[in-house]
Order: structure tokens, then C-alpha cells, then sequence
């Protein structure tokens, strides 16, 4: 049992202000392999206090300073690059290829891309050629970054490394239920150098720290991903101090295939909501297939379904692992059954365990025919894998029922015609669309409309979040 009971505050590894000890279970066996604690009310108060001290010289770092010492984080990113793959693997269940090539890559890439942006970045400009007055981008403050379990060191990544990079300070809490990588995370912080202060780490849950977080007088910004519902809390709970709250949130992607798509197109649909157990914001969970090749590709997708395998997290091999969690485990079991009871066709997957394991989180790749998009399975985000199938005739049709959402993160489309495509994809209400299994360059930036978030995060968009504008008169 790895004992994992510290937080790091002020470039110490520092004792809980009183014992509160939380197990991290390994979702492939249903057993615990670390104790965290849950801090309280001091501990987030020591980690601000020295945050808080921190930002009034590290505010005043060059960009040069900066981007040495983020530089130097990657090298030790990559020296311990097997550490966090593992660390991923055991807290949250994702196979042990799946968490190097693309779990860890991500935090790898999210650190070389930031340091790329940092330094084309321009932190003051003159307003236009004619204007004596300067506009200057100067950090926010004191940031706490409250992250979840799914994408744990993507979206640690997506928020230490530009609060770093534009001279802020910070208190990380990551999901208690993956919090391992975090802490590996902050060893390497620690090693690379970043003065006391700098980077705090407190674990807890979202009734404490979480909440003593956003609600903290010294707290400038909170930078939050995770569920809608808890955006919502933290939203309010922050209205009092009137700090920035950057909100990325859940989604319930559409994926729409016209019959001219690709001849993958329905094949790599299955792949990708699948891909991470299905535990993907952006995950396409609502599949829109035009009337006219519904029933090819029906059949296309449970032969797909099928094939994907179900394993321990610490096998090697391309196959998907448990889900992260109990509580995930039976809300993604009940939402399989709802789907039964409200009449969509259960086509391939189901609720029992598959064949092949007797114990773990594991939920087989399921298929749902027939629903109609008023149905519980097509409204809510599982955050499984679990996939709804919903036939359109017509363009508008499609488009309508992709929107039909309170979320609004990422939407697919599937077509050979491009004037059809581009049509689409600018009445799609989200932050991203891919269209033809296309992925987002490295450094463009994700977010969500409505329901699914506010903020931006990846390149310029990313380090824009931390900073505050400030317009100064007569400056020559
Ligand atoms: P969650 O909201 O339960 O928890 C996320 C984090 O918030 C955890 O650290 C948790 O301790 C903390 N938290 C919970 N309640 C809080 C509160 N009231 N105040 C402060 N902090 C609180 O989410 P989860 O189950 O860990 O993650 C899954 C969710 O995250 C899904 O909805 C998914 O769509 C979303 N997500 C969104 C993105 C994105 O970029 N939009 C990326 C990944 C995950």
C-alpha cells in the first residue's frame, strides 16, 4: 500500500493538519493500493497563504525564467515518463498502451506546446500604431485548479503549465478518486526547481477543499474540469468573491453520418466512444445515422462492438479497461438498464459482466438501436461505454437533434461532400467539430458552449485564461 498521506505546500511535502485518511482503489481488482488524505479548511488555508506569498516574486519572473525552468519539467516529464503511465493505469483503470501512447503523451505534448506558445507570446503591445497607450496581459493572482479522474494528467497539465507560464501561483486539487498521478506530478515540480509557493497541492473531496476553494477571499480564479453539477456549485459558491471561474464541463457529442461518409466512418464512430472506457468528455455518444444505410450501419457498429475487448487495465494490447469507480460502475449499469425500460433496442453490450472476468469495474462495449432523442439514454452523460444510435432523413433534421442538448463540447460529422460539411459544422452549437475523424492541431483551443463550459483551454487561448488586461495612458 503506497502511503501517499502528505500535500505538498510551500516546496514541502507537509503533514495533514489532522489525520483523514482515504483509500485510492485500483478499479481492475476492486482493491485499494494507496492512502491519500482528504485535507480540511487549514490545509487549503496554509497551501493559499503560501501561494499567496509566492505570487509576489514569482509575478515578477521574466518569460526567459519561466520558460527554462517549464523546460526543465520536461525533461524530468520524460525521464519519468513510465512512473506516470503506471500511476495512470492503476488509479483509474486505463490500459497500460492506452496510458502511455496516449494518457501520459498528452501531458508531454500539452508542456511542449505551452512552452512553444509561451514564448511567441507578447505579455504588452502597443494599442495601434497612432495610440500611446499600451495594453499589458499581467497574471491573475493566486489560481486553484480543482481537476477530475478521466483525462487526470491531460487536464493537470492543461492548467499548471499555463498558470506557470504566465507567472501565476496555484493550489492544485485533483479527483481523489485518481489523485496518484498529481502527487507524481508534484515530485517532479519539486525537482525541477520552482520556488516554494509556486505550486501547492492539497488532496480532498469536493465538499471540503473543493469548496473551501472556491470560496476563498485569496483566491483570484478557480480553473475547473469536471461535471456540470459541480460547476454549477462552485459557479455560486464563488459569486461571493467575485473571482474568474473557467468551467470545463461534460458533453454529449453527436456524431453525424450522412450516407456519403467514409467507409470507416461508422467503424472509428464505435472506436472513439469506446476509446477510455467511454470516459471522455468530448466522447461521440450520440450516433445520428441517415435513414437511407441505418441498417448497414447498425450491423457495421455491433460487428465493431464486438470486437472490442474488455481487460485488466495492466494488460498490454489494445482493449479497453474497468470504469473508474463503484459509484461510476453502478450509475453506468442502472443508465444500461433505463435504456431497456424505455424501449431503445438493446443491439450489443448489456449490464452482466463480460465472459472473460469475474471481478473489476467492467462494462462491455453497448450498442442502443431505435432511440429517439427524448430518451433518458440520449439526454444524460453516461460516461460509459454506451452508445445510442438515432436514425435522420434530413440535413436540418440532423442538425436539430445534435443540438437538442443542454451540452455543447465537441460534435462529429461524417460526409464526403464538403460544402455539406462545412454548412454543418457552423450550425453545430459547440466548442469543437470534427468533421471526417479529423483531430484538433496541437495548441488550438477546447472548451464548451452552454452547459458544457466557458473556458478555453491549449495554446494562446490557454495562457489568455490567467491573465488579467490592463490598459495604461500615456505610456510614451
Ligand atoms: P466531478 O465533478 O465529480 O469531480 C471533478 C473534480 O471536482 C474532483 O476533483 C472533485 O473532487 C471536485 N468537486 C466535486 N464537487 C465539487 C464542489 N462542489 N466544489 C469543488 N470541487 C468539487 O467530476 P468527475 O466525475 O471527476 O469527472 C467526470 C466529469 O468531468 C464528466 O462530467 C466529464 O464530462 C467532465 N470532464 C470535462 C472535460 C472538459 O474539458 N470539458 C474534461 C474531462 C472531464
Amino acid at each position: 500500500m503506497l502511503d501517499k498521506r502528505k500535500f505538498y505546500i510551500n516546496g514541502n511535502w507537509t503533514s495533514p493538519s489532522k489525520p483523514n485518511d482515504f483509500k485510492v482503489i485500483n478499479p481492475s481488482k476492486e482493491e485499494p493500493f494507496a492512502t491519500i488524505s482528504l485535507g480540511f479548511k487549514e490545509d487549503t488555508d496554509a497551501a493559499v497563504k503560501s501561494a499567496k506569498k509566492a505570487f509576489e516574486t514569482w509575478k515578477e519572473t521574466s518569460k526567459e525564467e519561466r520558460i527554462t525552468l517549464l523546460e526543465k519539467l520536461l525533461t524530468i516529464y520524460k525521464k519519468r515518463f513510465n512512473e506516470m503511465v503506471e500511476a495512470i493505469s492503476t488509479e483509474m483503470g486505463a490500459p497500460i498502451d492506452w496510458s502511455s501512447e496516449v494518457q501520459t503523451t498528452s501531458g508531454q505534448s500539452h508542456l511542449e506546446d505551452f512552452i512553444l506558445r509561451l514564448k511567441n507570446f507578447k505579455f504588452e503591445e502597443q494599442f495601434d500604431s497612432k495610440s500611446n497607450n499600451l495594453i499589458s496581459y499581467e497574471p491573475i493572482g493566486v489560481c486553484g485548479l480543482i481537476t477530475p479522474w478521466n483525462w487526470p494528467i491531460n487536464q493537470i497539465a492543461l492548467k499548471v503549465i499555463p498558470a506557470f507560464a504566465t507567472g501565476c501561483t496555484m493550489i492544485l486539487k485533483p479527483s481523489e478518486i485518481a489523485p496518484i498521478s498529481a502527487m507524481l506530478f508534484a515530485e517532479m515540480i519539486d525537482e525541477a526547481g520552482f520556488p516554494p509557493g509556486v505550486f501547492n497541492l492539497v488532496n480532498g473531496n469536493g465538499d471540503g477543499v473543493g469548496t473551501h476553494m472556491s470560496g476563498h477571499t485569496d483566491i483570484d480564479m478557480i480553473s475547473f474540469t469536471g461535471s456540470t453539477r459541480a460547476g454549477k456549485l462552485i459557479s455560486k459558491n464563488a459569486a461571493n468573491t467575485i473571482k474568474r471561474v473557467c468551467l470545463e464541463l461534460g458533453g454529449k457529442g453527436g456524431n453525424i453520418v450522412f450516407a456519403d461518409a467514409y467507409s470507416n466512418a461508422v467503424r472509428d464512430g464505435i472506436r472513439n466512444v469506446m476509446s477510455n472506457s467511454g470516459q471522455s468528455c468530448d466522447a461521440p455518444t450520440r450516433m445520428l445515422v441517415e435513414k437511407s444505410i441505418y441498417k448497414k450501419a447498425v450491423e457495421e457498429a455491433v460487428d465493431e462492438a464486438k470486437k472490442i475487448k474488455v481487460d485488466l487495465a495492466s494488460k498490454k494490447g489494445d482493449h479497453i479497461g474497468p470504469v473508474v469507480s463503484k459509484i461510476q460502475y453502478d450509475k453506468i449499469i442502472n443508465l444500461i438498464k433505463n435504456g431497456i425500460d424505455e424501449g431503445a433496442t438493446l443491439a450489443a453490450g448489456g449490464p452482466e459482466l463480460p465472459n472473460n472476468l469475474t471481478k473489476g469495474y467492467f462494462i462491455k462495449p453497448t450498442i442502443f438501436t431505435d432511440v429517439t432523442n427524448d430518451m433518458k439514454i440520449a439526454k444524460q452523460e453516461i460516461f460509459g461505454p454506451v452508445l445510442s444510435i438515432i436514425p435522420f432523413e434530413t440535413e436540418e433534421e440532423a442538425i436539430t437533434i445534435t443540438n437538442d442538448t443542454e451540452y455543447g463540447l465537441g460534435n462529429y460529422l461524417q460526409t464526403e461532400n464538403k460544402e455539406r460539411a462545412q454548412r454543418v459544422a457552423k450550425k453545430l452549437r459547440s466548442g469543437c467539430v470534427y468533421i471526417n475523424g479529423k483531430g484538433a492541431d496541437s495548441g488550438t483551443p477546447f472548451g464548451g458552449f452552454r452547459q458544457s463550459g466557458n473556458g478555453r483551454e491549449g495554446g494562446k487561448w490557454g495562457l489568455e485564461e490567467y491573465l488579467e488586461v490592463k490598459t495604461i495612458t500615456g505610456w510614451k
